[in-house]
């Protein structure tokens, strides 16, 4: 059975994969967490770019696979880096997204953003959620995809779904926020649904 590693700790993103990939069809391959493989990493997002951090990202856990001689023919890993692009703010936090969370007040980034942006005007705050996944095969070959939601920043939070930006992020589709749909909903149009939805249709096409 393929398995994919996830290289990630973020709870919310280890369960979104869970369910982007029961809910697009790939029940043949198991998804693993670091925890559940008893990998404790944590590699510095450093880079400039979504590509070079989760590069980084998947690098980093391949190779523990690799030096524990744990990479079996059928085992991937699978990083992803992503972020909120605001128009207004010249595409911040971007790729600094989960420090901004870190940074704010209480760490409640959605308060801070919305501070923020008070005084721009409705014509200018748009915004697009964007993530970059890589994947690492067993042979070492590396692909990447991407996936981006358009949008805009509402003027208060709303919802109690997802997590990060999602109460503030409004979807151009019904005016609803994205916390405010349901987690179907919300793979199906995410950015991190549409790229992992990339994945999927790679692994297919390779015959998974
Ligand atoms: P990283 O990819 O772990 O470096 O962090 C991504 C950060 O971007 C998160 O901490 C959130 O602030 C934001 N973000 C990424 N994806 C989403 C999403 O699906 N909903 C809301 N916020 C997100």
């Amino acid at each position: 059975m393929t398995s994919i590693l996830i290289a990630s700790n973020n709870a919310h993103k280890l369960q979104e994969f869970q369910e982007i990939f029961l809910q697009f069809g790939a029940p043949e391959v198991a998804l693993l967490t670091p925890a559940s493989q008893g990998i404790d990493l944590a590699p510095e997002e450093t880079a400039e770019t979504y590509l070079a951090n989760a590069r980084i990202k998947a690098r980093a856990f391949h190779e523990v696979l690799r030096r524990q001689e744990r990479l079996r023919p059928d085992t991937w890993v699978m990083a992803d880096d992503s972020g909120l692009e605001v128009a207004a703010l010249d595409g911040a936090p971007g790729i600094r997204s989960a420090r901004y969370h870190k940074a704010a007040p209480g760490g409640d980034g959605c308060a801070a953003l919305l501070q923020e942006m008070t005084s721009v005007p409705d014509v200018r705050r748009s915004a697009r959620f964007r993530a970059v996944i890589v994947f690492i095969g067993p042979d070492g070959h590396e692909y990447d995809f991407e996936g981006v939601c358009e949008g805009s920043i509402g003027k208060e939070k709303r919802g109690a779904g997802g997590f990060g930006f999602d109460p503030v992020f409004r979807m151009p589709e019904d005016g609803r926020h994205m916390a405010e749909l349901s987690s179907r909903e919300k793979h199906r149009l995410s950015h991190r649904g549409i790229a992992a939805q990339k994945v999927i249709a790679f692994l297919k096409s390779q015959g998974v």
